[in-house]
């Protein structure tokens, strides 16, 4: 799995974070910062579960990586 994130698109929620503390963080602003494009096979259920929550749409993943 590979994760892309799209900064323009993120609103510094954070339910990604909350979700996936080891994939991603949030700089002082809020917007995310992206810690592992190529999160291990046990972060995947909380990755997809991020993306499927994310307000902005801004987590995009390619499942083929
Ligand atoms: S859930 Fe989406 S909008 Fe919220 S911080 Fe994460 S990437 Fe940004």
């Amino acid at each position: 799995m590979r994760v892309i994130v799209d900064f323009e698109k993120c609103c510094g929620a954070g339910q990604c974070v909350m979700l996936a503390p080891r994939v991603f963080d949030q700089r002082d602003d809020g917007i995310v910062i992206l810690l592992d494009e190529a999160p291990p096979e046990e972060q995947h259920a909380a990755v997809r579960e991020a993306a499927t929550v994310c307000p902005g749409a801004a987590i995009r993943l390619d499942e083929s990586a």
